[in-house]
C-alpha cells in the first residue's frame, strides 16, 4: 500500500496507465437489490488521457484562426494541451494566457529559447504562409515536432527545406489539413474509395470567398511575401486537395486559367481566381474554381458509375451538407460525426504521431505535393492554359 491507501495498481488505474477493471469491492459485499449501490466500470471506455501526460503545445502566432478554431479544438482534445503562446502581441498573449491557463510566452525573437523548454513537445505553426518556412525550421532546429498550417509554405523549395530540417532534427512534420479528420469528408473519402459509388469517373470542387483589403487577415493574403500566391494558395488548395483524398491518386498533368478582373486593384500581386483542371494515372479528370472574388463557398461533387456524392458546404468549420444519390434511386443526407471535432482530432492525432515519432497522416511531403500541382497551374495559366506535366 502507498502513504495514500491506495495500492499501486489502483494509483496506476487512476493515472490511466492502467485499464480500469471491478475490483472485488464491487463483487465481494452483497447488497439489498434495492439500494443504491456503485457498480463497476463496464465496456471499454475511451478515458481523455490525465492531463500531465497530455503532449504540450506551443501555439505561433494568435490570429483569427488560431483563437477561433484551433484553441477551442485544443479544449475539446483528448491528448493535447495549450502550454506556450507566441506572439508579436504580448498583451493579447497574457489575456489568452488567462483565458487557457497557459502561463509561458514568447515573441518572435526569444522564439529560439522553446529549445530550452521542456513544457514544449510540438509547434503549431499559424502565421501569415511566407512565415511558415522560418518558423517552422526554427521549432524543428529547436528540437520540437511541427504542425504547419496550410498551404504549407510559399515554394517547393521552402517546402523541400522544411522536410530535410524534420529529417535532420529526427521529429515530425505535418500539414494541417484538417478535413482529413472531419469525420464527414473521412467518411465519404471512404465511401469513395469502397467502390460504393461504382467506378470513380469525375471530381468537381469549388472554394472561394471575396477577399476584404481593408481587413488585416486578408491584407497579407494578397500580398505575394506573405500569401505566398492567392486564392489558389489560400481557399483553392482545399478542392485540390479534396480529389486526391477521394480520388486516391496524385495528378500527372494540369491545365488551368485566371478567372479575375485584370483591373481590379485587389490583384496586383497574387491572383484572384484559378479556374483549373487536373489529369490522373487512371486517365479520371478533376477539375474546380478557386476564388477571392466570389461569395464565400466551398462544394464538391465526386461522379461515380454507379452513384454521386454532394457536398456543400465541403470543408466548413461547423457544417457539412452530404448528399449521396444512388443510381435509381433518390437522394439520401449523410452524416457522420460532428464537424466541429476536427480541430482536436487533428492535433490528437498529431500527438501521437509526435509521441511515437512515426509519420502524421497529412505528412510535410503532401504539403509539397499540393504547391507542386498548385504551381503547375500557375505555369499552365501563364501560358494561357496549356497542358502542364507536374
Ligand atoms: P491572421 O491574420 O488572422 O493571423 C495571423 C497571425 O500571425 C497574426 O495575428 C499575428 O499573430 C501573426 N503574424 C506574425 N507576423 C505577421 C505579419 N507580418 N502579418 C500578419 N500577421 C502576422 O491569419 P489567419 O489566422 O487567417 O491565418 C493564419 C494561418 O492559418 C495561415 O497559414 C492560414 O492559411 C491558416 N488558416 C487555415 C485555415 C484552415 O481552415 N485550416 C483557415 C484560416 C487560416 P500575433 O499577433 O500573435 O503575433
Amino acid at each position: 500500500m502507498t502513504t495514500s491507501g491506495m495500492d499501486r495498481r489502483s494509483l496506476l488505474m487512476a493515472a490511466g496507465l492502467l485499464p480500469i477493471t471491478a475490483t472485488s469491492a464491487f463483487s465481494a459485499t452483497p447488497q439489498a437489490p434495492n439500494m443504491a449501490q456503485g457498480q463497476p466500470l463496464l465496456g471499454n471506455p475511451n478515458l481523455p488521457v490525465p492531463d500531465g501526460e497530455k503532449t504540450k503545445w506551443a501555439i505561433v502566432g494568435l490570429g483569427t484562426f488560431a483563437v477561433g478554431q484551433v484553441m477551442p479544438g485544443f479544449v475539446a482534445s483528448d491528448r493535447s494541451r495549450m502550454t506556450a503562446f507566441v506572439s508579436g502581441n504580448p498583451q493579447k498573449a497574457r489575456d489568452l494566457g488567462a483565458r487557457y491557463g497557459v502561463d509561458k510566452f514568447y515573441d518572435y525573437g526569444s522564439f529560439d529559447k522553446i529549445a530550452g523548454d521542456a513544457d514544449i513537445d510540438c509547434v503549431y505553426i499559424a502565421l501569415p504562409v511566407g512565415l511558415h518556412a522560418e518558423y517552422t525550421i526554427r521549432a524543428l532546429k529547436a528540437g520540437k515536432h511541427v504542425l504547419c498550417e496550410k498551404p504549407m509554405a510559399s515554394t517547393p523549395e521552402e517546402c523541400e527545406a522544411m522536410i530535410t530540417a524534420a529529417k535532420a532534427a529526427n521529429r515530425q512534420l505535418g500539414v494541417a489539413y484538417r478535413v482529413h479528420f472531419e469525420p464527414n469528408n473521412v467518411d465519404v473519402a471512404k465511401r469513395c474509395q469502397s467502390g460504393e459509388l461504382g467506378t470513380l469517373r469525375y471530381f468537381t470542387g469549388d472554394a472561394g470567398f471575396s477577399a476584404n483589403p481593408d481587413w488585416p487577415p486578408h491584407k497579407w493574403r494578397l500580398q505575394k511575401g506573405l500569401g505566398g500566391g492567392g486564392s489558389m494558395y489560400d481557399i483553392g488548395i482545399y478542392a485540390l486537395n479534396a480529389a486526391m483524398m477521394c480520388l486516391g491518386e496524385d495528378p500527372v498533368s494540369v491545365s488551368a486559367v485566371y478567372s479575375y478582373p485584370k483591373d481590379d486593384p485587389r490583384f496586383a500581386e497574387v491572383e484572384g481566381g484559378v479556374d483549373w483542371r487536373m489529369t490522373f494515372p487512371s486517365g479520371i479528370s478533376a477539375q474546380g474554381s478557386s476564388s477571392y472574388c466570389y461569395a464565400g463557398g466551398t462544394r464538391q461533387k465526386i461522379f461515380g458509375a454507379d452513384g454521386a456524392i454532394t457536398m456543400d458546404p465541403a470543408s466548413d468549420y461547423y457544417e457539412q451538407r452530404i448528399m449521396m444519390q444512388k443510381s435509381g434511386q433518390g437522394p439520401v443526407q449523410l452524416r457522420s460525426g460532428n464537424p466541429i471535432d476536427q480541430f482536436g482530432n487533428q492535433v490528437d492525432a498529431f500527438s501521437m504521431a509526435a509521441k511515437a515519432n512515426t509519420p502524421h497522416l497529412t505528412p510535410g511531403e503532401m504539403g509539397l505535393r499540393d504547391i507542386r500541382v498548385i504551381q503547375a497551374m500557375y505555369r499552365s495559366a501563364d501560358q494561357g492554359g496549356a497542358k502542364v506535366a507536374v
